[in-house]
């Protein structure tokens, strides 16, 4: 019998990626329901799979922020038993503080935390009921440390894996095993699609010259990390087709080893000095370590 696996935000980056790695898989072991929040972006998929729809993969609509849109979807599933949900939908919203919106946050909060709740919240009946059951979630390795200039996206990341901590405590006696999957840069159209003010621009008149000068920078090391240390889609597909197959996944599984050495710092150093310090020199350079005049 088919694995079944419902994913969200499957029009680009990893969800279509993993979308299309599942449908096309020449043993046919699964049946792949691929979510977006745009049917039109669905084209996309269809040429991965050499334009036509097979028989291992429907394509559903379905906006993580919309409750009606979560119903429907369930509805559409339900009697085929879903074995593997994987909350991917994610944005992400760069910057200093001082110019993120509230309409921004709130936003990015009704993506990448409460639609993960609400995606969860729609399957996790039927799932608890057959004592059986996977939900992978998109985390990333801003839902572990805060990184500069995305204190908001990983709030909402934070958030995710304080969720699903909590929530993984509850499903064991169901035999539903939760995995965050915490990816640090990949090649999609993450970067594209989240929001950041421009540093010339309008939103940054008012702000300080030193926090200017700190996030033209930060904008520069980021991009000097996409272009040498980011993953491709293909890439971080194992881990979720792991988490997928094996007996047993983790609660976390990384699929990059890139700031790994920073990682230990939050247990040796508790108080989280050591981790502050050494990000910033990681990001701004250590030369004014300290000093906080950039
Ligand atoms: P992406 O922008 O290509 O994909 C995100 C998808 O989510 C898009 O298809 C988008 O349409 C969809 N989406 C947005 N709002 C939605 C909504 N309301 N309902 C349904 N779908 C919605 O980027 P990606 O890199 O493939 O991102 C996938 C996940 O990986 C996200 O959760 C992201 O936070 C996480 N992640 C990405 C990176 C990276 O560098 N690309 C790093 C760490 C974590």
């Amino acid at each position: 019998e088919r694995t079944t696996v419902l994913i969200t935000g499957c029009s680009s980056g990893i969800g279509l990626g993993l979308a299309a790695r599942l449908a096309a898989d020449t043993t046919r072991r699964f049946k792949v329901y691929a979510t977006m929040r745009d049917l039109a972006k669905g084209e996309r998929l269809l040429e991965r799979l050499g334009g036509c729809c097979p028989d291992t993969l429907e394509v559903l609509q379905l906006d993580v922020t919309d409750p009606r849109s979560l119903a429907a979807a369930a509805q559409r599933v339900q009697g085929q038993r879903l074995d593997v949900l994987v909350c991917n939908a994610g944005v992400g919203l760069m910057g200093p503080l001082e110019t993120c919106s509230d309409q921004a946050m709130k936003t990015l909060f009704d993506v990448n935390l409460f639609g993960t709740v609400r995606t969860i919240q729609a399957f996790l009946p039927a799932m608890k009921s057959r004592r059986a059951g996977r939900i992978i979630v998109s985390s990333s390795i801003g839902g572990l440390q805060g990184l500069p200039f995305n204190a908001v996206y990983c709030a909402s990341k934070f958030a995710v894996e304080g969720l699903c901590e909590s929530l993984a405590i509850v499903l064991r006696p169901f035999n539903i095993h939760l995995t965050l999957v915490e990816c640090g840069p990949v090649h999609t159209s993450f970067l594209a699609n989240l929001q950041r003010p421009d540093p010339e621009g309008s939103e940054m008149r008012g702000l300080d010259a030193a926090t200017q000068g700190l996030y033209r920078r930060y904008l520069w090391h980021c991009q000097s990390i996409f272009r040498d240390a980011a993953q491709e889609v293909e890439e971080v597909l194992p881990v979720f087709l792991e988490a997928i197959g094996s007996p047993c996944p983790p609660l976390r599984c990384a699929s990059t080893q890139l700031l790994a050495p920073l990682w230990p710092l939050r247990l040796s150093s508790p108080d989280g000095s050591a981790y502050v310090r050494a990000m910033h020199d990681f990001v701004f350079g250590g030369s004014e370590a300290g000093g906080d005049q950039p």
